[in-house]
C-alpha cells in the first residue's frame, strides 16, 4: 500500500526493523483483504498483469481499471475495479490470487506501506515504510518473524519500486507547477505513454517520433517488443512533453 504523506518519525520502519506477520489459507481472514479496496495501479503494475493476462492494453483498461484525475495534479490515478456486484476483486479465486507472480506492488508490500520522495534541500531520494495496523489481518499475530529489507526482497519489489519511482520524478518533478492540475490534453499523453503500452508503441512506431527523439537504432529494436524498455521511453517523453 502507497502513503499519501510520510508517517510520523516514530512509525518509521528501516531496511533492519522487523515486524511479525504471515499469510496462508490456513487463517480465516483468507482472502478477506480482496475486496473493498482502493487497489491503485501503477504504471509498472499495470505492464505486469496485462502481460500475465495476454490482452491488449486498451482492453486492461477497459475490464478491470478504474480512472479519475487527481483533484490537485490533475494526473490520472488508476485503481482495480472491484467487481460491481459483491466489490471484490476480479482477480481473487478460492485459492488465492490469480496473477500471484505479478500483483500489483500494494498487494506485495503490504503489511508494509511505503512512501519515497526527493528531499528538496538535499536533492536525495528517501523512502520510509511503516506497518499498516489492519484489524482484521490475522496475519499479524502469526509469530514469523521478519525484516523490511528481507521482506522487499521475497516479494521481489525491486523492479517495482524502481520504476514506480521513476513515474514519481514526473510527478515530482522540480518544473511542475503545483499550483496548476495538468491540462487534459497532457493527462491524455501520461494515460498513453504510461498506462496504455500497446497504443504507445504504434505512436512510437507508426509517426515520426524515432526520428524526433534520436531513438538509437539498438534502443528501437529493444521497445518493439520489451514493454519495461517502452515505458522508460514512455517516461523520457512525458518529462519532454510535460516540462520541456
Ligand atoms: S492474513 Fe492479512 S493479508 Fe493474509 S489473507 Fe488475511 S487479511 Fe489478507
Ligand atoms: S490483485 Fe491479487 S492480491 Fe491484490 S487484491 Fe486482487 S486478488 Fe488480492
Amino acid at each position: 500500500m502507497f502513503l499519501e504523506s510520510p508517517p510520523p518519525n516514530e512509525d518509521r520502519l528501516k531496511a533492519g526493523d522487523t515486524f511479525r506477520f504471515s499469510c496462508h489459507r490456513e487463517l480465516s481472514c483468507f482472502n478477506a483483504c480482496c475486496r473493498n479496496k482502493h487497489l491503485p495501479l501503477t504504471p509498472y503494475d499495470i505492464l505486469r498483469i496485462k502481460i500475465n493476462l495476454g490482452i491488449h492494453s486498451d482492453d486492461f483498461l477497459a475490464r478491470y481499471v478504474a480512472y479519475r484525475p487527481d483533484p490537485v495534479s490533475g494526473f490520472p490515478i488508476l485503481s482495480i475495479k472491484m467487481l460491481p456486484e459483491n466489490a471484490v476483486c476480479p482477480f481473487v479465486t478460492p485459492a488465492g490470487c490469480a496473477i500471484y507472480h505479478d500483483r500489483p506492488t500494494a498487494c506485495r508490500l503490504y503489511p508494509l506501506g511505503r512512501s519515497s520522495g526527493i528531499d528538496p534541500k538535499e536533492s536525495t531520494s528517501k523512502e520510509f515504510y511503516t506497518l499498516l495496523h489492519i484489524t482484521h489481518c490475522d496475519g499479524l499475530k502469526e509469530d514469523k518473524v521478519r525484516t523490511v529489507a528481507e521482506w522487499v526482497n521475497d516479494q521481489e519489489l525491486l523492479p517495482y519500486i524502481d520504476m514506480n519511482d521513476k513515474m514519481l520524478d514526473i510527478l515530482f518533478h522540480p518544473r511542475r507547477d503545483p499550483s496548476t492540475p495538468i491540462a487534459e490534453s497532457q493527462q491524455q499523453k501520461v494515460m498513453v505513454a504510461c498506462y496504455n503500452l500497446d497504443m504507445f508503441r504504434k505512436f512510437v512506431f507508426e509517426t515520426p517520433f524515432l526520428k524526433q527523439f534520436q531513438v538509437d537504432d539498438g534502443t528501437a529494436q529493444r521497445i518493439k517488443t520489451d514493454d519495461a524498455a517502452l515505458l522508460i521511453q514512455g517516461f523520457a517523453f512525458l518529462k519532454n512533453a510535460l516540462y520541456a
